[in-house]
């Protein structure tokens, strides 16, 4: 198995959905290197904790970037600008406009720039951790953008 870098981010009111289905997947979870913005971390460490109890020698960890609006959604992005994510679960709001939406749409944007698989509801997510591309080595193709940094400015 190849270990992924998942991050985990979820608006509050698609936390409680989140977290079912972090519940539902917790034995693939605890299997490779979580990330999530601050409030959606804690959750998520405490609903993997709770799962993973009595189970010998699993060790939850979970990295924990700043809340949401308070910029973790940048820090996050800045991550996949350095190619440190390999898997975004995103489940952002579609009925509540958020604080931070430029930050929201400037994380979904560098998602899709770096050709990193995002699921922004939880069918998506469940097609993505039953994917046989989980066990193995994947590297995105990158979309070639030489001419955009060698273009002519003058
Ligand atoms: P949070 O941030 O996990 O700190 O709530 C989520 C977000 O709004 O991006």
């Amino acid at each position: 198995m190849k270990r992924k870098r998942i991050a985990l981010v979820a608006h509050d009111n698609r936390k409680r959905d989140l977290i079912e289905w972090v519940e539902w997947n917790w034995k693939i979870l605890v299997l490779h290197d979580l990330v999530c913005t601050g409030t959606t971390g804690q959750l998520v460490e405490a609903a993997l904790r709770r799962k993973a109890n009595d189970t010998d020698g699993i060790t939850v960890n979970v990295a924990k970037l700043k809340s949401g609006p308070l910029g973790g959604d940048q820090q996050l992005g800045a991550y996949i600008a350095d190619s440190k994510i390999d898997i975004v679960i995103f489940l952002w709001d579609p009925m509540e406009p958020q604080p931070h939406d430029v930050d929201v749409k400037a994380l979904l944007r560098i998602c899709v720039l770096y050709n990193v698989p995002t699921a922004c509801n939880r069918s998506t997510a469940d097609f993505l951790i039953s994917s046989p591309l989980m066990n193995d080595e994947y590297n995105p193709i990158q979309a070639d953008y030489s001419g955009y940094i060698n273009r002519h400015l003058s």
